[in-house]
């Protein structure tokens, strides 16, 4: 029985200021609760401290993810995050591999591997990302090549505990565009994954893994993903800016 899972990535978006309104106004649409549903926001790094104290002020059921980290533990690498800071913020969960970091950063599959083994360590829970391009896609690459990648992002990670590794399943083309892939095309994909992870790891640990959609998920589309076997929650970008859209698709979720 795996909980569903519902994260907001809000990416370079909301200062300090309104981050703790968006994070209040979100405590608020979930004052009447989440049901078992393990609801996350990920602001950018700056924020994380405020958004933690709304947090514990207002007893808000939700989780604080970071958006990214590097896999050292300290020194001279001028501008990153490490994960024992996030740890001192109360991040618990961190975004990894996401396709903007992967795109305009040059990420690679052997930093994403790093870095969860690092957050690991730290016991905090990776949230990491997947997804084939366009040009994958229409050439039919796409299972083979999202495979590949969670091949080489899980490689020698210690999974005993699988709900402590979550995968986003993010069509590259779909994710900011409006073009959403269909539920099918999900359960495609994210089955795939976790007969990837059974290969891998055992069938227990591919039973435990939770695997979410994301790519303009909303609230008036993410509830045909999540009738999916396979598909256990959303990373939502745009849609989680607003509290009482995000607020909705965690109901849908419950
Ligand atoms: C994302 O940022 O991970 C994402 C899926 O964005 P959007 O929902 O805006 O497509």
């Amino acid at each position: 029985m795996r909980n569903h899972v519902m994260a907001g990535n809000w990416k370079m978006n909301k200062t300090f200021s309104e981050a703790v309104e968006l994070a209040s106004g979100l405590a608020a649409e979930l004052k009447g609760g989440v049901g078992d549903v393990d609801v996350i926001v990920a602001p950018p790094a700056v924020d994380l401290k405020g958004v933690a104290e709304v947090i514990e002020q207002e007893q808000a059921p939700f989780a604080l993810s970071a958006q990214n980290v590097y896999f050292e533990e300290s020194g001279a690498y001028t501008g990153e995050t490490s994960p024992s800071m996030l740890e001192s913020v109360g991040a618990t969960y961190c975004i990894i591999g996401h396709s903007e970091r992967r795109g305009y950063f040059g990420e690679t599959d052997e930093d994403v591997n790093k870095k969860a083994k690092k957050l690991m360590e730290h016991g905090i829970v990776p949230i990491s990302c997947c997804g084939e391009s366009l040009e994958v896609r229409e050439a039919g690459k796409h299972v083979e090549f999202v495979c590949d990648q969670v091949r080489r992002d899980t490689e020698g990670l210690d999974l005993s505990d699988p709900s402590k590794y979550i995968i986003a399943y993010e069509p590259i083309w779909a994710i900011g565009t409006g073009k959403t892939a269909t539920a099918d095309d999900a359960e495609e994909v994210c089955g795939a994954i976790r007969r990837t992870l059974a290969e891998v790891f055992g069938q227990e640990t591919a039973d435990g893994v939770r695997i979410l959609y994301g790519g303009s998920a909303k609230p008036g589309n993410v509830g045909g993903f999540l009738e999916k076997d396979d598909v256990d929650g959303a990373l939502v970008g745009g849609a989680s800016l607003k509290a009482d859209s995000f607020a909705e698709m965690v109901r849908a979720a419950m």
